[in-house]
């Protein structure tokens, strides 16, 4: 390939050839194992050579030895977490950003920056928030609680009395209450805000795994409530409405983790299960999950706008005060323009398209527990949304057996999980490129699997 002296002409050569094995890759996507092959990582670990490639070379070397190592999650047959996929325009507004390039503020990248406000604003809409309700994209679910974390520990200190400016140091101690079930990685979020997660007041569960408010202990104005939309394991809500009313009439603040869960509320027939939301304090919810924008982008949304740039502003003499920006709302100051990403993949869905694939996932998933349940598993949980825990009861070690046997046969992947003290596996509808026939193909593959398992024990 000869390489262009006029360097914007050497990116803009780079820039199509990286679309070109881009499209390659995703063209040959559906036909491939999902699990990664584990032969070609070795390729990438080289020594750095003294003399740069050139950038033909660098990218033809990630095809060949870095495409087969990657987990084929943009198709259709990737079940495991909650990973979501990318959108075509979400996609490609991915690649047409990387050649732009832009620091997302509204000094350094104008366009990316409005396209960022625009999504915020239309799901603070489409989750039918209070209007007054700011927020700010992050890197995923656990930075926008732990931005919100801090937000909601500065203010109730603030409103103890203590001066914001004193951190933890002599502060009164805050009370932090969370269901039984909460998110792993909202104890490290605690963590880092200087909370810790040993104090947790934990709540317990019902049968679904939704915290039950009728047990919160007595609450104060010390109190930080965390409750969760969309539990990874049964998919279902806290009764969000009724925990929000004691928090209140106590002056507790209530945060709420939807990180996959609470795109449920822009749709007619789970909005019911998400009623009250409204009346938290602060919500998290990512882009990079359900909605299938790519990674990584997380949105951290509150109704006390003035209270999160408090505790988030930097304020640095240097910079002009810029209005508005994100720097100001969360932790970071140089960032990607993710939240222009969420733009597109908002964009190219429309009000009905978002619906439809929120509520296709719910119905997959249905299909899914439904296949299951008639083919002798157990599905111990009503389908809420999109996430189902399945057992074997009577054989529990056969669940890790299956699971392992699914994904050595490349046909699909998910990964064991234990609930309410069973073990079984857990799978995740959340790819827009997930057809009926995956499903279908998914469950296939998991009959077939069961079979192997038995007919090994009685061979030994
Ligand atoms: C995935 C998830 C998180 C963490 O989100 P990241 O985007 O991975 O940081 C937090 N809470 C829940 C309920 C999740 O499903």
């Amino acid at each position: 390939m000869t390489i262009p002296s006029d360097p914007l002409a050497r990116q803009a050569q780079a820039f199509s050839q990286g679309a070109a094995l881009g499209k390659y890759y995703l063209q040959n996507l559906s036909d491939r194992d999902v699990a990664a092959a584990p032969t070609s990582r070795s390729a990438l670990d080289l020594e750095l050579p003294n003399t740069g490639h050139s950038a033909d070379v660098v990218l033809n070397l990630m095809h060949d030895a870095g495409a087969p190592a990657t987990v084929a999650t943009a198709a259709g047959r990737y079940f495991g977490y909650v990973i979501g996929g990318a959108l075509p325009a979400a996609s490609g507004a991915r690649a047409l950003l990387s050649a732009w390039d832009q620091c997302a503020n509204a000094d350094t990248g104008p366009s990316v920056m409005q396209m960022e406000q625009t999504a915020v604003r239309w799901i603070v809409d489409l989750l039918d928030l209070p209007p007054q309700t700011e927020g700010a994209f992050t890197t995923g679910a656990t930075m926008a609680n732990m931005t919100l974390l801090a937000t909601a520990r500065d203010t109730l200190l603030t409103r103890m009395g203590h001066p914001r400016g004193k951190g933890l140091l002599g502060a009164p101690n805050l009370r932090v209450i969370a269901s039984a079930e909460i998110h792993a990685t909202v104890l490290k979020s605690l963590r880092l805000i200087g909370l810790g997660s040993d104090h947790i007041e934990r709540v317990p569960t019902d049968d679904q795994g939704r915290m039950r408010a009728d047990l919160l202990p007595a609450l104060d104005s010390s109190c930080i409530v965390l409750a969760q939309a969309g539990n990874v394991c049964s998919g279902a809500f806290d009764p969000i409405g009724d925990i929000a009313n004691l928090c209140q009439v106590a002056g507790a603040w209530l945060h709420v983790d939807g990180a996959f869960g609470l795109w449920a509320r822009a749709t007619p027939d789970m909005a019911a299960a998400l009623a009250g939301l409204d009346k938290a304090d602060s919500w998290v919810v990512d882009a990079h999950k359900t909605l299938n924008a790519p990674y990584d982008s997380g949105l951290a949304l509150c109704r006390h706008p003035d209270e999160m740039r408090a505790s988030m502003a930097i304020g640095a003499a240097y910079l002009p005060p810029v209005d508005p920006s994100p720097a100001d709302l969360i932790p970071e100051f140089s960032r990607a323009a993710r939240g222009a990403e969420t733009w597109a993949a908002l964009l190219s869905l429309g009000r009905d398209g978002l619906t439809e694939m929120i509520m296709g996932f719910h119905r997959k998933a249905t299909r899914l527990a439904d296949a299951l349940r008639t083919e002798g598993f157990t599905v111990p949980h009503d389908v809420h949304f999109n996430q189902v825990f399945v057992a074997l009861p009577a054989t529990p070690q056969h669940c890790a057996k299956i699971t392992a046997e699914v994904q050595a046969s490349g046909e699909a992947w998910f990964g064991t999980a234990s609930w309410k003290g069973q073990d079984g596996f857990r799978l995740s509808v959340s790819n827009w490129a997930t057809s009926d026939a995956d499903i279908d193909r998914l469950v296939r593959a998991i009959v077939t699997a069961r079979q192997k398992v038995i007919q090994a024990e009685a061979a030994t």
